[in-house]
């Protein structure tokens, strides 16, 4: 299997800021595959790469532009952003067994159902219910 090339956004700003361009076009939209805000963005008014993102609670996921809307590492990484820190007390000291489940076409009907639970509390359930690290 070939893992696409991750682009950082640090990296597109670079590339175009040591050729003078300081201007872009940002266009973003919620992406059902992904289950989540997705942005590209492009220099504006010129020639240049264009670079595609997923934002979740102010942290990027690359979405390699070529990988099509199935990307699974892209998946997986916004699914464990989304599902990080313990329900109940907060903490991201999380147990996990690791069975592996099929990822779906949306994201949004993944459901991961490994046992997870938490090295601060007591809380125990499935890795599904674990939450966002900025959530309630
Ligand atoms: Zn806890």
């Amino acid at each position: 299997m070939i893992t696409p090339k991750v682009n950082t956004l640090n990296e597109f700003f670079d590339k175009n800021l040591k050729k003078g361009v300081i201007d872009f076009k940002l266009r973003a939209q919620y992406d059902e595959v992904f289950d989540s805000i997705t942005f590209y963005i492009h220099p504006d008014g010129i020639d240049g790469a264009t670079y595609d993102f997923s934002v979740i609670q102010n942290r990027l996921v690359s979405l390699p532009r070529d990988s099509g809307i199935g990307d699974l590492n892209a998946k997986d990484d916004i699914y464990s952003i989304q599902h990080d820190v313990c329900p109940k007390c907060g903490s991201q000291s999380i147990g996990t067994t690791l069975v592996g489940y099929i990822m779906p076409q949306k994201l949004a009907d993944y459901k991961d159902m490994n046992d997870a639970w938490c090295e601060d509390c007591d809380w125990k359930g499935e890795y599904h219910d674990l939450v966002d690290e900025e959530s309630d």
